[in-house]
C-alpha cells in the first residue's frame, strides 16, 4: 500500500492529492533498473581485474607447475652433464691416452650451435627465457654426446688397429727355451769368436743343437729365406707390418718359403751353423723402420717377470757371441 502524498493549493486554499501518472511511475523504474544494471556490470568489470576466477587460478597452478617441473628437468640435464664430463675426463685422460690419440679439446665437446638464432621462435613469451635456456642445455648435451660417440667410435678402431700390432709384433723367444739355459749372448759389444776383437753383436744367440725347432715371434710375411746375405748363412726374416721385421739366422733347413704368411709360433726352421758361425746356436735380430734393435725387449709374450730379469742378466753378460 504505498502512500498517498498531497501537496497545499494556495489558490483554493486546500490540501490536494498528487495524482501520480501511470507512465512516469514506470519510467522511473526503466532508469532504475538501466542504472542498476550498468552499475553493476562496471562494478564486475572493475572487480575482475583484481580478484580471479576459479578457472584463472586453475590456469595459473598449472603454469606454476609447469615452470617448477621445467626446472627440475633443468637440474636433471645438469646431473646427465655431470655424468657424461665424467666419461669425457675417463675418455681423454685413460682411453684416448692408451690407445695414444690426442684428447679432444673441452672446447669441442662443450660447443654449441654458432650462426643464425635457432631459439627465435621461442622468443616473445613470458616464459622465453626459461625455455630458451632448458632448450640451449639440451643441445650442448646432445652434442657432448655426439662427440663422446664419435670418439668411442675411434676409440674401437684403435683397439682393432692395436690388437693387430700386438699380435704381428714380435713377442715370444724364437726357441723353446723353458729354463733359459739356451740364452748365449746378448745385444750389444761382445767379443768376436773368429778375431777376438770386440765388436757389436746385433742380435742375441740361443745355443741349441743342430735340428732345434725354430718358431716365428709374431704374426707377418717371410720376405726372405735364403742364404744370399753375408754371415747369416741359411736364414729367414719376417715382416711384421708396422715397421717390425724379425731375422734368424745360421738355420739348418727351412721349414717355410717366401712370401709365406706366417702366425706367432710357427715352425718356421731350424737351428744349424750355416755362414759365420763358431757352433750350432740360432741369432736372432729385431729391426725398427730398418735399425736393429735390442731384443730383449721383445719376450713379454713369454716371460714371467723372475724370468725376464735373468734373461737381463744372461744378456748383459760381456762374453764371447756365437755370432
Ligand atoms: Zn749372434
Amino acid at each position: 500500500m504505498s502512500k498517498v502524498k498531497y501537496y497545499y493549493d494556495s489558490e483554493s486554499l486546500s490540501y490536494r492529492k498528487i495524482e501520480r501518472k501511470k507512465r512516469t511511475t514506470f519510467k522511473y523504474a526503466l532508469i532504475f533498473l538501466l542504472g542498476s544494471a550498468l552499475f553493476g556490470f562496471i562494478f564486475v568489470f572493475i572487480a575482475s581485474q583484481y580478484v580471479e576466477s576459479p578457472k584463472e587460478k586453475a590456469l595459473k597452478r598449472e603454469l606454476q607447475n609447469a615452470q617448477l617441473q621445467f626446472e627440475i628437468l633443468n637440474k636433471k640435464v645438469d646431473e646427465a652433464q655431470a655424468v657424461l664430463a665424467n666419461v669425457a675426463d675417463r675418455d681423454n685422460n685413460i682411453y684416448r691416452v692408451y690407445f695414444e690419440a690426442n684428447p679432444i679439446p673441452d672446447e669441442q665437446r662443450k660447443a654449441g650451435f654458432g650462426g643464425i638464432n635457432r631459439y627465435k621462435n621461442l622468443e616473445g613469451y613470458d616464459n622465453s627465457k626459461l625455455i630458451i635456456e632448458s632448450n640451449k642445455r639440451v643441445d650442448v648435451l646432445l652434442k657432448q654426446i655426439v662427440v663422446q660417440s664419435k670418439s668411442l667410435d675411434e676409440i674401437v678402431s684403435l683397439a682393432e688397429e692395436k690388437e693387430k700390432l700386438l699380435v704381428a709384433i714380435p713377442a715370444i723367444q724364437p726357441v723353446s727355451n723353458e729354463e733359459l739355459s739356451r740364452m748365449a749372448s746378448g745385444y750389444g759389444v761382445r767379443s768376436d769368436p773368429f778375431t777376438k776383437v770386440r765388436k757389436m753383436h746385433w742380435g742375441m744367440d740361443f745355443s741349441a743343437p743342430r735340428g732345434t725347432p725354430v718358431y716365428a715371434t709374431g704374426d707377418g710375411v717371410v720376405v726372405r729365406a735364403d742364404a744370399g746375405a753375408t754371415g747369416y748363412g741359411k736364414h729367414i726374416r719376417i715382416d711384421h707390418g708396422y715397421g717390425y721385421t724379425s731375422l734368424y739366422g745360421h738355420l739348418y733347413k727351412y721349414n717355410v718359403r717366401r712370401n709365406q704368411k706366417v702366425k706367432r709360433g710357427d715352425l718356421i726352421g731350424f737351428v744349424g751353423s750355416t755362414g759365420r758361425s763358431q757352433a750350432p746356436h740360432l741369432h736372432y735380430e729385431i729391426f725398427k723402420d730398418k735399425q736393429r734393435i735390442n731384443p730383449i725387449n721383445f719376450y713379454y709374450g713369454s716371460l714371467t717377470a723372475e724370468e725376464y730379469n735373468k734373461m737381463l742378466e744372461h744378456a748383459s753378460l760381456e762374453n764371447q757371441s756365437l755370432d
